[in-house]
């Protein structure tokens, strides 16, 4: 479900070093001014100021004195001393006319050249690993780890394009971007777009610091495994399979959802899960424990023997010790890693001199207090307990806490897939097959018949090797490409469910690149937009099958299974940001002093948010997610996501048809968040779609 494409990346590391300049303090209107550590700079600036009005007239006074001190706030020693500096503003400064219209003209088009010539490369490199083409041999994942934009950016702050442009258009804070940006032209918006990406230069230590405490806490989490078979209960049974590893939190969650299906021990493998994260949590988890597959472990007592039984093919190294040492606080030491690593940015971002401000302000564009207020009305609605109350009725028990995992509203379904799976290997014998017929999937859609061929034209499919995936382009020369996954008897009905969503994104990508007014506006304002409108398309997967589209009540219980989660998700998300304020208010503070907090903010929020439907105190829970250790503050972007995906959807069912609002909502380009949302539903960006959804849904369940 990954959508490649400049500044969409997944991989957040990018969009940490690259990124917009606004201001973190509350009230300030204009982006902070760096001192200039060189004192030959005041003076030089001034004098320089003078010399542009002398030449192009005391109109040109203002953006002169912006561009200035925009320039001033990055220039360094190795760009040049005072002459340098002097030359190169009295060469690049354009004025406001031709000159200056033709800069941006060409930075525009030359910036599309560089990033989709790049994305090209990049696409071809990973040709080997992507696609569905026999061995991946380890020189073929060298080349496609290899990242040939990695210094792009650095490299225009060298050769001064990125001084050019920063002499010449503006850099702009988020609140000016909030405030005024509905009053913009297009091109301002365009013009704002271009400077933001030189908004912020770090040097390449720094990058490096990140990157380094990023890579160790990836590592960490990668291979934090719990062997399954391996936790015994107080009467010594084995309630998980032989062989069964779960990765932390993921796939230890995912068995808590799986097992809402098991009737017998369902309830006792979800209690002892919670344990184990408890005991995560608190890091009272033995050490020896973690991905080790050569000890018992009983998480009630916390007591830890040599295995009893054999589930992997080798034999214990000689130098295992078996003991029931906790772990030192090691999460709570990789997750201060990533904070002093991020600190390291912060002077170098003065306007936006935290990575909380850098994450709402730059790569949200919400500011963090609305997101708050967004996600406390999900948690503290009504409507949680009403949906408590039927979960409850549908489990025929009272809730546990891991209920807030609950995943019974997602039924049905699956009963269909052998037969769907036949249907779709027919009609989709290769990736050939699916690519003919997207003309005629776009009409179903509602796509205009003059668009469906337009759009078409410009998506390739390819057969993946994973999953699937859309690689959109960053030029307009260039194709976008929907990856599927083919098997030997043709595509299978969950493969097709996913290149639907793909489809999706591809979609978009060549609408909001080729038909958006300034390719300096392409995309949408951020990865939830993106995957709320491919997530349009995936729920029509049955209809372009010819088939009836789930009924009313199948789409109230999808509704109530998008609420619970946001519920949950939202708790978690508001965890997260608590803990970053809690790092820059406490900067000395020890692992264990940042797990004593990160416990007792965990445990206040579910006191305040979760204990009154869930009828547990105390709960530390929410303090499982992984992301949380290794993600930099990424955990919001889920909730949002699903705020997001509601609010376009409501708008399409009140349109009555996809195509059109479609096409439409995918011109608006990369504008700010609620002002995109403003323009594509009359609404900004809120929790209001989804509250509305799920009341609709309880109505329709009876409720
Ligand atoms: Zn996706």
């Amino acid at each position: 479900m990954k959508d490649h494409r400049r500044g969409m990346t997944p991989d957040w590391i990018i969009t940490i070093v690259a990124a917009g300049a606004l201001c973190a303090c509350a009230g300030c209107e204009r982006p902070v001014e760096k001192e200039s550590t060189l004192n030959w700079m005041a003076s030089a600036r001034a004098s320089m100021e003078e010399e542009l009005v002398g030449v192009h007239g005391a109109a040109v006074r203002e953006a002169a004195r912006r561009g200035l001190s925009q320039v001033a706030a990055f220039w360094r020693m190795e760009d040049g001393d005072e002459q340098t500096f002097r030359e190169f503003v009295a060469t690049h400064f354009a004025g406001t006319g031709d000159v200056r219209d033709e800069l941006f003209a060409r930075s525009q088009s030359l910036l599309e050249q560089l990033d989709g010539h790049m994305l090209e490369i990049s696409r071809e490199l990973r040709m080997q690993t992507d696609l569905d083409r026999g061995p991946i041999h380890p020189f073929d994942e060298i080349m496609a780890a290899y990242d040939p934009s990695a210094h792009l950016n650095e490299d225009l702050f060298a050769n001064k394009f990125a001084f050019a442009v920063l002499l010449n258009f503006p850099l702009t804070t988020l609140d000016q971007r909030l405030e005024q940006g509905a009053q913009w032209t297009r091109r301002e918006w365009a013009e704002v777009r271009l400077a933001q990406r030189f908004s912020r230069r770090l040097p390449a230590e720094v990058n490096r610091a990140i990157a380094e405490a990023a890579s160790a806490a990836d590592q960490y989490i990668a291979e934090y495994n719990i062997w399954m078979h391996h936790l015994v209960d107080g009467q010594g049974r084995r309630l998980f399979p032989a062989g069964l590893r779960l990765l932390s939190h993921w796939n230890l969650r995912d068995e808590i959802k799986a097992s809402y299906n098991d009737t017998t021990h369902g309830p006792e493998k979800q209690q002892m899960i919670r344990t184990v994260m408890e005991r995560i949590i608190r890091q009272e988890i033995p050490a020896v424990v973690v991905n080790n597959p050569y000890v018992d472990w009983n998480p009630v007592t916390n007591t830890v023997t040599a295995a009893a039984v054999s589930d992997v093919p080798t034999p214990p190294p000689p130098s295992l010790a078996v003991s029931d040492r906790p772990e030192p606080d090691t999460r709570y030491a990789m997750l201060l890693k990533t904070f002093e690593a991020s600190r390291q940015a912060d002077p170098y971002s003065p306007t936006a001199p935290t990575l909380i401000a850098r994450r709402f302000n730059e790569d949200r564009e919400i500011p963090e207090q609305r997101v708050r207020a967004m996600l406390e009305e999900v948690v503290s609605s009504p409507m949680v307990g009403r949906v408590a109350a039927l979960i409850e009725e549908r489990l025929g028990r009272p809730l546990e806490p891991y209920d807030i995992w609950y995943s019974g509203f997602r039924d049905g379904g699956a009963t269909l897939g052998s037969e769907l799976d036949a249907r779709v290997g027919s009609r989709y014998p290769d990736a050939g097959a699916f690519q003919r017929e997207i003309p005629s999937m776009l009409l179903t859609l509602g796509f205009p018949a003059g668009r469906t061929r337009a759009i078409a034209a410009h998506i390739m499919v390819d057969p993946a090797r994973g999953s699937g995936h859309a690689w959109g382009s960053a030029m307009r020369s260039a194709p976008a490409r929907l990856r599927t996954r083919v098997g030997p008897g043709g595509m299978d009905y969950k493969g097709f469910n996913i290149a639907v969503h793909e489809l999706g994104h591809n979609v978009e990508q060549v609408i909001s690149l080729h038909d958006v007014d300034y390719t300096l506006l392409q995309g949408v304002p951020n990865t939830a937009f993106t995957e709320a409108l491919a997530f349009v398309f995936q729920a029509e997967d049955l209809r372009l099958l010819g088939l009836e589209s789930p009924d009313a009540r199948a789409g109230a219980l999808k509704t109530l299974n998008d609420f619970w989660q946001t519920y949950e998700i939202a708790g978690v998300a508001l965890l997260d940001m608590a803990v970053w304020h809690w790092m820059y208010d406490h900067p000395g503070a020890t692992p264990a002093e940042l797990k004593e907090a990160t416990i007792a903010m965990a445990r206040d929020l579910w006191n305040r948010y979760y204990a009154p439907v869930m009828k547990h105190e105390d709960v530390i829970l929410l303090a499982i997610y992984s992301h949380m250790i290794h993600s930099f503050l990424y955990l919001p972007d889920y909730p949002i996501g699903h705020l997001i995906a509601h609010q376009v959807k409501q708008r399409m069912r009140a349109a009555g048809a996809i195509g059109p609002e479609f096409d439409r909502m995918a011109r608006i380009g990369r504008v700010a968040p609620d002002l995109w949302m403003s323009e594509a539903t009359g609404q900004p960006v809120g929790a209001g779609a989804l509250l509305a959804a799920t009341e609709e849904a309880l109505h329709q369940l009876g409720r």
